[in-house]
């Protein structure tokens, strides 16, 4: 592979966008940077040149004048600034639509996607992979709950949904500009990502590495806002919720006629129909419940379709460049 030498500016044949979410990481930002230029001599050997692209979740520190000072010394440097906080799922998405490279991949601010793996990724795509994708063996430095209910939210998800959701998986990922394009097609608002990656297929080549911990800042998951990301990807990639009131209304049925044959019998052999108002009110509390919580699950997939059919920007920019 060739570099043109032209007044002391190469110019490479292709380019590899780097999609960095950050929401408040003013710290990482320059260091992140530090840390994938390390990088750099290995993908322009290759005749592959970087494009940045920070997108700024609406963050309330110095996020945009970290990378505004990135853009100073480097021309390649791109930024997408939201005009409020939109999600990360919200920022991957408008990343991708920014970005022109011919690969793409998406990588947190925070140093827990470690560049040093990303020659290796890139080197499976050369072997004929669509995409690589990451995953962490253990939760190092993870509160033991928290491991404990993303491990039965991913078995789960692997009964209920038919497509393939990795348990441990990172939104670390290098793809293709197919992949990528695949990606921006599915328009759904309610995105899923971990999901999204899995539905579109193509050839994916797993990575483990173990975890590790963030380098500045902190997480901006607390327990209560994973819970209910788990539940959109549920909702997102699953309809087997929805026939859980098919389900109890088949078994009550059936429940209802045997008790029905039931009674009938016992009172014709031994009369005193009346008897047992407790355990009536027992049943008509839990059968009550039951249809509570049905019409509830209804009601949550309603609420999606309601944010699908308005179909409202899934992010606004305030400034880019
Ligand atoms: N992030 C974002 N918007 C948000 C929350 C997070 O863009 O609302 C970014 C964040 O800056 C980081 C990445 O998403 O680059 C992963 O976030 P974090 O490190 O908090 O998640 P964790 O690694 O703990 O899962
Ligand atoms: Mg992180």
């Amino acid at each position: 592979m060739m570099n043109l030498e032209d007044n002391g500016l190469k110019t490479y044949s292709k380019s590899l966008s780097i999609i960095v979410p950050c929401y408040n990481e003013e710290e990482s930002i320059p260091l992140f940077y530090e840390e994938i230029m390390k990088q750099e001599t290995f993908f322009h050997e290759k005749d592959v040149e970087f494009e940045f692209i920070f997108v700024d979740d609406g963050s309330k520190d110095g996020t945009v004048n970290a990378v505004k000072t990135l853009r100073e010394k480097d021309e390649r440097v791109h930024l997408v600034s939201f005009s409020r906080n939109f999600g990360k799922e919200s920022a991957i998405i408008a990343g991708l639509e920014k970005s022109i490279g011919d690969f793409v991949v998406f990588m947190d601010a925070d140093l827990q996607d470690p560049p040093a793996i990303l020659p290796e990724m890139y080197e499976y795509i050369g072997q004929g992979y669509d995409s690589v994708a990451t995953r962490r063996v253990d939760r190092k430095g993870e509160p033991p709950i928290r491991s404990f209910f993303a491990r039965r939210f991913y078995g789960l998800m692997r009964k209920i949904s038919k497509t393939e959701i990795v348990d441990g998986a990172r939104d670390y990922r290098l793809m293709t500009r197919q992949v990528a394009d695949a990606i921006l097609s599915m328009r759904e608002y309610n995105r899923f990502s971990k999901g999204i990656f899995g539905w579109v297929g193509y050839r994916t080549k797993w990575l483990e590495y173990e975890n590790v911990e963030r380098i500045a800042g902190e997480t901006k998951w607390s327990f209560w806002k994973l819970f209910l990301y788990s539940l959109d990807g549920i909702m997102a990639f699953s309809t087997v919720p929805l026939s859980i009131a098919s389900i109890f209304g088949i078994l009550f049925c059936v429940l209802a006629f045997v008790f029905v044959i039931f009674i009938f019998v016992r009172a014709l052999l031994y009369g005193d129909p009346v008897a047992g108002w407790p355990s009536m009110v027992c049943i008509i509390l839990f059968i009550g419940g039951v249809q509570l919580l049905c019409v509830g699950i209804m009601g949550q997939y309603m609420s999606k379709m309601y944010m699908e059919v308005k179909d409202r920007p899934k992010y606004l920019v305030k400034e880019e460049f």
